[in-house]
């Protein structure tokens, strides 16, 4: 008859194999249900026999053991930190580091994904985890035992498998899909989402309650195992013998022969890490060769025998030291994270553009922060979070500027409107450096022989003050100006006088109106055809045009009425640029539709709506955007929304068919 204790071992031994078959291995060997009933038949026993109870019995797993304090502890082995590379050049001085060190050049190196999580150091005395240690400064640690068994993945008693005194590190992760689903959870009971996984992988190992700890499933990826004995001759054979007996070490371990094989590894990985289950920011490489490695040692932070390379990082964290304003040619005030330097796919970022005050508000980005920064589409990255943790005690809610920062005369903010802004459009030195630079620019005036600088240079010699100014510019006012040779005085003026040649849509483009951007001027030129139309429509006239909206309208109107932009158009028309369109003959087919205005809506089967309103604009017709008592006619389309066709009907303004159209111009046989 086997003895109680022999039946708990035997259990205890079972339900080992599978975890480890079933979290290391990812190998389901029996059901849930199985394995649940064997746990239960564990617990029994061990319930009734509490003799052999055992802390590192699979019964112990789902937590329950309360820390108070975690107790620092020192390491055994000091853990580094590690050096990092950024490119093949990188790491091919690296090489060269240490095959000269070494004296040979055979050397073989390993390469694994380098996990972003927290580090963990576990010690096994005699087969059994004794305990497990944050990695603190690399001198010291947090002892987070407790918590670290609920991590299934871990073995807690190795028996006779592995080794049997030796330090094994590795990772704290939490896999994506966890991180998703706790974000889910949260979400729905009306928390804080959790920022990034390694954040939360790492409050995790300094919760009190080791139960809750269980619940967030945390998991851990070994990489490094610490053995004075040298038993297996490299890195790699380690790490196998490691995984194939009882630890979870990452399948995705390569040995490499030489640099280039590693940095395909590297480039592998760059483009697939997104298919892991969990977040990865570069690659290890390390020399394999164990008795190398003890021959190469570390320096005073980090081995000689390894080097991460760093995939581009897409988020980061950094100091925010100082929040500046900067205003720009429209007059609009934003704030400007400056920040400690830090590496982002592949840029050092110093900087990063903070919006608006209500960003800033609703993020509660404050100096000293530490801050997320990440690259999204846009060139200039942008500040997603507040590192809470790291806030210093003294810190203070960020009060926005009051004033320029350029002129100091006190900002103004528009209801609606997010962005506050110096009111002192005419007198403000960026603001009108800003408006002439803009209107020298490339897809506005394109003036050749005229740059930024040589801009912000005419203004601090009180040449101009605005755009018009640029055509009364003579040479020989330029030629003493600072670093111009006589040939590039001339060419300045040649690329100004050539810009009277360019073209109206661009001329309003360049005339910095806030909210007419490219598009907007495209659309407004010919609608308007000119200048002088342009500037008596009132506010209901531009929202007519189509996709012409409130804001820009209001603009629009804004600075038509302005008495200083009316001199300067009136300037602009004297030294001979072109303020309104030059008729295209061709294009005009007839004057049927003369001063009727057209609304197209709906899906059309014969022509496409934007041929449809080209055809409209040739026959001397304008299209709307939005039906009125101004609107002729809509041709409907399939499709046409309810509201607008109610609208029709209740001003009594004719709905016509694709058809219908083609026969009002003729275009029907
Ligand atoms: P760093 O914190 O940038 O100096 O990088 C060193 C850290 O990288 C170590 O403390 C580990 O936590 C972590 N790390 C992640 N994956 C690996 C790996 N495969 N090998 C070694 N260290 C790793
Ligand atoms: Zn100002």
């Amino acid at each position: 008859m086997t003895s109680i204790l022999a039946k708990i071992q035997a259990l205890r031994a079972e339900l080992r194999e599978f975890n480890y078959q079933y979290y290391v291995l990812d190998n389901a060997s029996i059901s849930d249900y199985e394995f649940d009933m064997k746990l239960k038949d564990l617990e029994l026993l061990e319930k009734d026999n509490p003799a052999f109870f055992d802390a590192n019995s699979p019964t112990q797993r789902v937590g329950g053991e309360i820390t108070k304090k975690f107790n620092t502890v020192t390491h055994k082995n000091r853990m580094y930190s590690l050096d990092n590379s950024y490119s093949l050049d990188d790491l091919l001085d690296w090489e060269k580091k240490i095959k000269k060190l070494l004296g040979t050049d055979d050397v073989a190196y390993t390469c694994e994904l380098k996990f972003d999580g927290a580090s963990i150091n576990l010690t096994f005395e005699k087969g059994v985890l004794v305990s497990a240690v944050t990695r603190g400064d690399g001198f010291m640690g947090d002892n987070v035992t407790a918590n670290i068994k609920t991590i299934k993945s871990i073995p807690l008693v190795l028996g006779d498998a592995f080794l049997s005194d030796f330090e094994i590190r590795g990772e704290i992760i939490l896999p994506l899909e966890r991180f998703h689903k706790m974000n889910e959870e949260r979400i729905a009971a009306g928390e804080e989402p959790y920022r990034n996984p390694r954040n939360t992988a790492s409050g995790s190992l300094k919760l009190q309650d080791s139960a809750a700890v269980s619940k967030r499933q945390l998991d851990c990826l070994l990489y490094h195992v610490v053995d004075e004995n040298n038993t297996y001759k490299t890195h790699f054979e380690t790490l196998k013998v490691a995984r194939s007996k009882a630890f979870k070490v990452p399948q995705e371990i390569t040995l490499c022969e030489n640099i280039a094989a590693v940095y395909d590894f590297i480039q592998y990985w760059g483009a697939k890490r997104h298919e892991l289950p969990y977040e990865t920011d570069g690659v290890v490489i390390k020399v394999n060769d164990l008795h190398q490695q003890d021959e190469l040692g570390f320096t005073a932070k980090a081995p000689r025998w390894a080097i991460a390379f760093k995939f581009q990082a897409e988020q980061v964290s950094t100091i925010l030291h100082k929040i500046t304003y900067q205003v720009g040619r429209t007059g609009a005030i934003t704030p400007v994270a400056n920040l400690a330097p830090v590496q982002l796919a592949g840029t050092t970022v110093k900087r990063a553009s903070l919006h608006n005050a209500d960003q800033i508000a609703k993020l509660d980005i404050r100096e000293n922060d530490t801050v997320f920064v990440e690259k999204g589409g846009e060139i200039i990255p942008k500040i997603v979070g507040v590192d809470l943790e790291k806030r210093p005690t003294n810190s203070h809610p960020t009060v926005y500027s009051k004033t320029c920062p350029d002129c100091y005369t006190d900002l103004v903010r528009t209801e609606g409107d997010a962005k506050h802004y110096c009111p002192n459009t005419y007198g403000c030195p960026t603001q009108i450096t800003g408006r002439i630079q803009h209107f020298i620019s490339r897809k506005a005036m394109n003036i050749d022989g005229l740059g930024s600088e040589s801009v912000a240079l005419l203004f601090k010699e009180g040449l101009i003050t605005n755009y018009a100014d640029l055509y009364d510019l003579k040479v020989e006012e330029i030629i003493p100006l600072e670093r111009m040779a006589e040939k590039s005085a001339q060419n300045m003026i040649a690329g100004i006088q050539a810009s009277k040649q360019i073209p109206f849509e661009k001329v309003l483009f360049a005339l910095g109106i806030r909210f007419v951007g490219e598009t907007v001027a495209k659309k407004l030129a010919k609608h308007y055809k000119s200048i002088f139309n342009l500037m008596i429509a009132s506010t209901d006239d531009l929202i007519e045009v189509d996709e012409i909206g409130e804001r820009i309208a209001e603009s629009v109107v804004e600075f038509s009425n302005d008495l200083g932009n009316i001199e300067l158009i009136n300037r602009l028309k004297i030294c001979g640029l072109q303020l309104e369109i030059i008729v295209d003959e061709d294009a005009i087919v007839s004057e049927l539709l003369a001063g009727k205005t057209f609304v197209v809506s709906g899906v059309f089967e014969i022509m496409s709506r934007n041929d449809l309103k080209k055809n409209i604009e040739s026959h001397g017709g304008k299209v709307g955007s939005s039906i009125s008592k101004k609107t002729r006619y809509v041709v409907a389309g399939k499709n046409m929304g309810p509201s607008k066709l109610e609208k029709a009907s209740s001003l009594g303004i004719p709905i016509i068919s694709e058809e219908e159209y083609m026969d009002l111009v003729g275009l029907k046989e």
